[in-house]
């Protein structure tokens, strides 16, 4: 297939009248994968009422069949297409609250929904996105759209147009735009039961969500996933990579670093590249010691650290690095959706 590449800047008052984000709109509703962005990462999109698309969307990424999909609405009206007339009162208010925006909803589904989305549950996944690229492309398609992260199963999210280039060939459309707000998935939230649960921490914090669900359910520490699609291998480079557990002060984790980087890889051949992924606060200490490393940014802004997560994970494989140490993130506030994150890339 001949991929087509579309830029849009986000700021653009005007690519819904271009004839190209026209046209792709049109290939979206006829069954055409369509990889888009939206404030978390790159998705790709299959329009909900076209089986075949549906399942080419498990092709192109090689995802397990029984891994639910999230399906993505333009305008709040599509949600009649998704979910059955009657879900609870919490999720007007949390709606209001967090729509458009990074959190995704697990409710009864409609009849008629495809168990390819669904994974033959009575649940759906469903989530309103801010970006609003992603917004008009859905709105103006007439039918939500199913969308994973536009990655191969596995590997990390994509969040930068290179990082799709892995998809060239396998899908209609990409649209292209600037580094994404986020950079990281959707907080999951069930509603299925009377005490909502979070399933996936996300770029809402579980202290944010506890402020309008003081009894929401969290699993403790929340890096043993409990959605159903985290029991998978997630967001691993090739590269090996291990984790630096946190402590407090910089010198420290730096020093225990340094000794962790003497060791790695020691069984394997003393060729083969290694480097450390760290942050503002502790890149010096590395340097001093001659250690080939990479900042996440710093430990004060979690959200530019969330945002340059899964990026960083691909240097290592486009640089070729065999091994790699990773820092930890104490788990508190955003920290928590780091560390889910970091758990799954260091686990093999
Ligand atoms: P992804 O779009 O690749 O970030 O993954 C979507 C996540 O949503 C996966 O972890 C799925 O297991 C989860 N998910 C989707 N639908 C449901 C559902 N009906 N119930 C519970 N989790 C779901
Ligand atoms: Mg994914």
């Amino acid at each position: 297939m001949d991929t087509k590449t579309l830029y849009i800047s986000v700021n653009s008052s005007e690519f819904e009248q271009s004839e190209e984000f026209l046209r792709c709109t049109k290939d979206l509703r006829a069954g055409k994968l369509v990889i888009f962005p939206t404030e978390t990462v790159y998705g790709l999109g299959a329009v909900i009422n076209h089986e075949e698309s549906l399942q080419e969307i498990f092709r192109a990424k090689g995802r397990p069949s029984d891994n639910p999909l999230i399906v993505h609405i333009g305008e709040m009206e599509q949600i009649w297409q998704i979910i059955e007339r009657d879900p609870p009162e919490l999720f007007w208010k949390l709606s209001e609250r967090f729509w458009p925006g990074p959190v995704t909803f697990i409710l009864k589904k409609a009849k008629g929904i495809s168990e390819t989305i669904t994974g033959n549950r009575d649940s759906v996944a469903i989530r309103f996105p801010s970006n609003r690229i992603a917004q008009r492309l859905i709105a103006l398609c007439g039918v939500p759209v199913a969308a994973p992260s536009a990655n191969i199963s596995g590997y990390p999210s994509p969040t930068r147009p290179e990082h799709l280039e892995e998809m060239k060939g396998r899908v209609q459309w990409i649209i292209e735009t600037e580094p994404l707000e986020f950079g990281i998935e959707s907080t999951i939230i069930s509603l299925l039961e009377e005490t909502p649960a979070l399933l996936r921490p996300g770029p809402v914090t579980t202290e944010k969500l506890k402020e309008m669900i003081p009894d929401l359910i969290v699993k403790k520490g929340m890096t043993e996933a409990i959605a159903p699609g985290m029991k998978y291998k997630h967001y691993s480079p090739n590269a090996e990579v291990k984790l630096i557990p946190w402590v407090r002060d910089k010198q420290e984790l730096a020093e225990m670093g340094i000794r962790m980087f003497k060791d790695l890889c020691q069984d394997g051949n003393s060729e083969q590249k290694k480097a450390l992924i760290c942050t503002d606060e502790t890149i010096s200490y590395y340097k001093n010691a001659n250690i080939d490393c990479i900042s996440l940014g710093p430990r004060e802004d979690l959200y530019r650290v969330a945002s340059n997560l899964f990026h960083v994970l691909r240097v290592l494989d486009k640089n070729g690095i065999h091994c790699a140490l990773i820092e930890g993130f104490e788990e508190k506030g955003l920290g928590i959706t780091i560390m889910n994150r970091v758990k799954k890339a260091t686990s093999k």
